[in-house]
This record gives structure tokens, sequence and C-alpha cells, in this order.
């Protein structure tokens, strides 16, 4: 009998591949073709509310009930001229994917007769039933509501699937009485919060500064498999990961995959996910091979962080659904493969200002600079006074795999400058004194300006392995998994920098209030910065066993699991953060923490049960099958009088394979048995612990002996696709 895995390989080999591409097309005539931009508003509203949602679009203002009706109608004529017939709120929950419920604009009015209406209530706000989303016990003291809000400042657009055409109006997804339970709410309070402390800072180089924005660009790693084989393995359909799996005799080790030629077939998968990207406004740039077989990675064009965020959430959702037209399966988890790198999302941030400013970009005047190395050094202390809320932020049962592994990066967070900037602020520190002078603003003016380089980014030289690298005229935190959602780490480096600036404003005022030149007291408070924040600074190489000693040495922190880490968020210096910039309540906060540790403790109870029920039903029998096999062979040679030494092989491997099988039996039985107690612990943060500590023990046990007996099997009867078949075939 043959084996789901042979028949899996089988049709795979037998599927007709062929899918239409988009060719010669040009991307400039699809850009944005299915997004409400501001030139569809200009053709399908009135002037007044065209007007109207462009400021609210810049300002974050509401909109009047008048005005929503009129721009619903005008967003109404848009979509269905475009054969869209439902719509729906779309958001991001908790869960980590993305929300939609779809309603037609179909409706029967009193009379009987058919209307298709979409007004402005429909447009502002929905309330979605929402009970089955994560809520941290919010919604259950309160009433069971949630509602979806509009987010004007993100634009809407048409979602194309199966045939069918939906307008997504992209909101915030809030319960009864106001608090957060997604992604974007707090994403918007943080940008609102930067926005303001980082427009008083720039107002001590440029008046004419009034709008901050933070910028994003966000790099998606990820593998792509054959999804035949992917649906051959319980494994890969149900959490996205392999659990057992013997790594193959050829892994990355020849490093040929990074930038090689990319496989026809994933090719074509590519160019169609692009298409769709780019109907939906999402500026897609690079694309290319990563180090690991099987991985890939592609990046847009930075933008404004909340459209950046609404815009990997999307992708992830096109990719997903692109990829099944191309009998494809995306793994976009962080660590699909044991053994082979995992995958991560790079998110490249900085800030811009409404004069057309990179405040993270070296500058070409003295002042200019001065405000460069502000807005730096200030990113440093930020990152310093809470690298454990950055850590917090990425924390995820998935990313774990990466972060406390010995893989890239580790979950130590430290930041990495370079020698140019390293000599710069060294400089700065030395050379400003104690006492206050004019002599500071010599200093300043002309030679640490001298020092800095008008162009960083060739001059930097990379550190690969740092979570957080200033990379020219941004910093790229490198340390976000690649299935996470971009919001969580925005919201808190946003926060933190926001913060960092609102010390920063006190502190120089303070002085200029004593009487010292505006220039004189910028520069002791960014020396004092540089020196407060110098522990977090690292240039050497992030995965050595020395610098998780000097990090110890430094006093930071390396929280190596998910429970351990998201305990930053409920201490004392995050809630002060949160609550003086208006991120979070306590209740929020509580509850975030709470959903997320539930939601690391789902994760990991699915994987303990894929992980039981695949080496019970699918690796045991197997085994078992191929025991008999030897087990006859031995009586036939022993039977026909052969002697010791006809079968003295078989008899080994047969004790082997028989060892193999009573340790994974053994262990799978503990597993659920520590899987139970921790079940039946109530307090979150202890299940989650037990989980982490009990139960994940079992899964490398498992595995161990599972790919033993993976190399101990005749390969036609083994069930599961193999790594090789997995990674290399097309
Ligand atoms: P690399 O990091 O490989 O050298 P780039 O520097 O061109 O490549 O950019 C990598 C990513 O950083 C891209 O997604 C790009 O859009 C983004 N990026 C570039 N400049 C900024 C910026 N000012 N703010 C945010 N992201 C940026
Ligand atoms: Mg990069």
């Amino acid at each position: 009998m043959s084996s789901l895995r042979y028949l899996a390989l089988q049709e795979m080999a037998s599927e007709d591949k062929k899918v239409a591409h988009y060719g010669g097309k040009r991307i400039t005539s699809m850009f944005a073709a299915n997004v409400f931009t501001g030139r569809a508003m200009r053709e399908y509203l009135s002037d007044e509310a065209y007007k109207s949602l462009m400021n609210s679009a810049k300002s974050g203002t509401k909109i009047d009930r008048k005005m929503a009706d009129q721009i619903a109608a005008g967003m109404k004529a848009w979509a269905e001229e475009r054969g869209v017939t439902h719509f729906t709120h779309w958001f991001q929950p908790l869960t980590g994917t993305t929300a939609e419920k779809h309603d037609s604009f179909f409706t029967i009015k009193s009379d009987g007769t058919a209307i298709e209406i979409f007004d402005g209530d429909a447009l502002i706000q929905q309330e979605p039933d929402a009970s089955s989303f994560p809520n941290g016990g919010i919604r259950a003291t309160f009433e069971a509501r949630g509602y979806t809000a509009w987010d004007p400042s993100s634009p809407a657009f048409i979602m194309e699937a199966a045939n069918g055409k939906t307008l997504c109006i992209p909101t915030i997804f809030i319960a009864y009485n106001g608090e957060s339970l997604d992604y974007k709410a707090p994403l918007l309070k943080s940008i609102a919060a930067l926005d303001k402390a980082a427009v008083e800072v720039c107002n001590y180089f440029d008046k004419n500064v009034t709008k901050v924005t933070a910028t994003l660009g966000w790099e998606q790693e990820y593998f792509v498999i054959d999804e035949t084989l992917a649906n051959a393995r319980p494994d890969l359909v149900m959490c996205g990961r392999t659990l057992v799996g013997h790594s193959p005799a050829k892994g990355q080790q020849l490093e040929d995959h990074y930038f090689g030629s990319i496989p026809d077939r994933v090719y074509e998968f590519m160019q169609d996910f692009e298409q769709e990207s780019y109907k939906l406004g999402i500026p897609l740039r690079t694309r290319h091979n990563e180090v690991a077989p099987g991985q890939f990675e592609c990046a847009p064009i930075f933008e404004e962080v909340n459209i950046a965020v609404d815009h990997n959430s999307l992708l992830m959702d096109v990719m997903n659904k692109v990829a099944k037209r191309h009998k494809l399966k995306v793994l976009l988890h962080e660590k699909p493969f044991a053994g082979v790198n995992g995958s991560g999302k790079h998110n490249n941030w900085s800030l811009a200002t409404d004069t057309g400013v990179n405040l993270l970009a070296p500058g070409k005047t003295p002042r200019t600079n001065l405000m460069f190395l502000t807005f730096f050094v200030n990113a440093i202390k930020a990152v310093h006074d809470h690298a454990d809320l950055l850590r917090a932020a990425i924390a995820s049962a998935n990313n774990d795999h990466r972060l406390g592994a010995n893989e890239a990066p580790p979950a130590i967070i430290s930041v990495y400058i370079g020698k140019y900037l390293t000599e710069v602020l060294d400089e700065v520190e030395t050379r400003v004194k104690d006492k206050f002078s004019e002599q500071d603003e010599v200093i300043l003016k002309l030679d640490i300006h001298k020092q800095i380089p008008e162009l960083l980014m060739d001059n930097t030289d990379r550190n690969r392995t740092s979570p957080f690298a200033f990379t020219g005229n941004k910093f790229e935190f490198r340390a976000v998994g690649s299935s996470a959602n971009c919001g969580s780490p925005m919201t808190v480096l946003n926060t933190i920098m926001a913060q960092s600036l609102k010390n920063f404003k006190r502190d120089v005022d303070a002085l200029i209030e004593k009487g010292e030149k505006k220039e004189v007291a910028l520069m002791h408070v960014l020396r004092d910065y540089i020196t407060k924040s110098k522990a977090i600074r690292f240039e050497g190489d992030n995965y050595s066993d020395a610098w998780a000693e000097e990090a110890k040495k430094r006093g930071l922190n390396n929280f190596k699991t998910t429970p351990e880490a998201l305990d930053a968020f409920v201490t004392d210096a995050a809630k002060k953060v949160f609550f003086e910039n208006n991120i979070y309540s306590e209740r929020e906060l509580d509850a975030r923490h709470e959903i997320l540790l539930e939601e690391y403790v789902k994760k990991v109870q699915i994987e303990a049960r894929i992980l039981g029920y695949m080496a019970t039903n699918h690796i045991l029998p197997a085994a078992v099958n191929y025991q008999n096999v030897l087990a006859e062979n031995v009586r036939g040679l022993k039977d026909l009088g052969l002697g010791e030494g006809s079968y003295k092989a078989q008899l080994n491997i047969l004790k082997v394979v028989s060892g193999h099988i009573q340790e994974i039996n053994d262990n799978v039985e503990a597993m659920i048995e520590a899987r139970k107690k921790a079940n039946n612990t109530e307090d979150m943060h202890k299940r989650a612990a037990m989980y982490c500590n009990d139960v994940k023990t079992y899964f490398e046990k498992i595995r161990y002996h599972a790919d033993k007996l993976e190399l101990l099997v005749e390969d036609k009867t083994w069930p599961l696709p193999k790594y090789r078949e997995l990674l290399y075939l097309r």
C-alpha cells in the first residue's frame, strides 16, 4: 500500500502548474487600481466631502455624520462601477490575522422592493459578532459587544477573491467602552504621541515643521512549498511548521540559494501576488531568494507607518490566497524547518517631517546635523530605557524559535550604530565638558559636523547579527517575526521614542530657563543621554556566547521565552510610559498581557496535540510495520538454519527501531500528562509557564526519536513528506 506521502509525490509530479502571470504589463497601469485613492476621491466626492475626508485623514479628526453619508455614497458609486456587491469593515484583531465580515449593499425597503444601500453609519461604525475574538476578559465584565470604527487615514480598497469583489473599510476594533482590542487602535495613538513630541523637538531647529510621521519599510521573508506535499503533513496544515523531520543531506551549507535564480513555479507565484498587491496599492519593490532553500523575501518602498502596517497585513493575506491558485503553500511561520534558517520581518523605521526631511538621515549643514544627532541619540536612549518592551512586542511562540535559539538575532536587545557614528558619539561625550561653555557650540557646529559623513548608507559597516541596527538613514528592527503584525513593535517603538523626546525637551528647556544658550543646552543633554544609554550599544557579534556574558554584566535582559518576555508589558515602567502617552489604560494593558499569554498557550497546546497525533498515528505505525518486516526476515533466516551471522545486522536494526518506538511512546504519554496538569491550572501566567517549561520540553525528545526512525524505516512506507522533498522539489 502506498503512503499518503507517496500519493502526494505522484500527484505533485502530474500537476499542471501553468498559470497566468502579468507578463509585460506595466506596474503603473495597475497600481492602486483597487484603492479609493485621492484621485478617486476627487472624482467621486463633492468638494466639501473631499476636503473633509482629506482633512480627517491628515489630522485624525472626526468626520460628521452628514459628510459621512456623502463619502459613503461616493465610495459606493466608485466600488459598484468596479463590480463590487459587498462591503466589510476590515480589522486586525489580536489573533494575528485580519478579520472581515461581509455585508451586501443589498437590502429590502419597507414596501418590499430591493435597493442597494451604503450609508454613513455603515461606513463609520459596525458591530461585528465579536465574541470569538480574544479580549482578555474586557468584554466579559462589560457588554459582550465590540465595535469596528473607520480609520479614514487608511484608504478603502477592493478585495478580489474567487470572482467576488468586496469593498474593504480599514477600521480599528474596540470594546463597548472604547478599550482597544486590536493592533491598529494603539498604533494610531502612538503615532499621535510621537507626532506631538517630535514636532516640539523639531521646532528647536526648524519652526516650519508642523507634523512628524513615522515611516516603515518592512522586509517580508517566507517559504514556499508544494501544496499537495504540505497537505500530506498534519503539522504544516495545522501549525504552519514541521514538528518532525530529519534535516536533508544538503541543507543551506552550500549557500547556493541566496540571490540564486528564482524557480519558475515560484516566480509565477510572485508575479501573481505582486500583481494583486499592486492593485491594492502595496508598493512592492524587491524580490529575491533568501539564505535557506525554499525561502524568499519581498520588500516594498517605505510608507507612513499606519499604511505600511495595513499593507503588510494585507500582503500576507494576499500571498496565502494567491498561493492556492498555484497549488503552492506559503509558510509565514518564523521557523517552519528545524536546522534551516527561520524567517523574520525586518522593520525599517524612521521619522519624516512635513517639510520633507528624514530626521534619521545625516544633514548637510551643522544645524541639520545637530537635529539628526538629536533624533538619533533619542532613539538609542529610548531603546536603552525600554528594551524589554521592544522584546515583549515581538514575543510569540513562533518567534521563540528564532530569538531563543542560536539563530539571528538573539533575544538580547542591543543597538548597532557602526564605526563612524560611534566615533561621533564618543567625541561628543569626551569633548563636551561638565562646565557649560560657548566652546561647546563650536565643537558641535564645526568639528562634529565635519565628522558625520553626508551619506552614511554605504559607509556603515553592516552588522547582520544585531537586532536593532542603524543603516544609514533609518533603524532596522530585525527581531520582528515573519508572521507578526508590525503594529505591535511599531506601537512600542513610536511610544518609547515619544517618551524619550518628551524627556529631552523637558531637560533642554530646564537648562535654557537657567540661562544657557539653546545649542549649548542641546549639546549637554545629548551628552548626558549618550552616556546614560551606552549599555545598549553593541558593535560585535550578537550570536557569540561572549556577548551573552557581557550583556548580563551590563544588566541587559535575555528573555528567551514568550511568557518571560511578556511580563515586561505589565511592569511599573511599562505602565508609566503607556499611560503617559495615552496608548493603553491599565485594563487594556492587563487584558493584552492576558490575551498574548493565552495565545501562546493555545499555540503550544495545538502543537502538542498534533505532535502526539502524528507520533501515534503516523510514525509509530510505520515503524511497527518495518519492525514486522525485520522480525519476519530474522525468523525466516533463523528457520532456514543459516546461523546468527546471516541475520545479525537485521536483529540490530530491529532492536534500535524498537528502542525508538518505546521512547516515543513513553514521551508522548508523559507529554499528555504534563498538558493535563497545565490545563488544570487556572492562572494564565502559570499555565503559560507550564506549557513553556513542562510541555514543550517533550517536543525535542519525541522529535529526536522520530527523526532517527525516519532514517531507518524503509523510504517507500514513510508516511510524511521529507525535508528534501518539501524544500527542493518544485
Ligand atoms: P537594504 O536594507 O537591503 O540596504 P534599503 O536600505 O534600500 O535596502 O531598504 C530596505 C527597506 O528599508 C525597504 O523596505 C525600504 O523601503 C526601507 N526604507 C528605506 N528608507 C526608509 C525610511 N526612511 N523609513 C523607513 N523605511 C525605509
Ligand atoms: Mg535591510
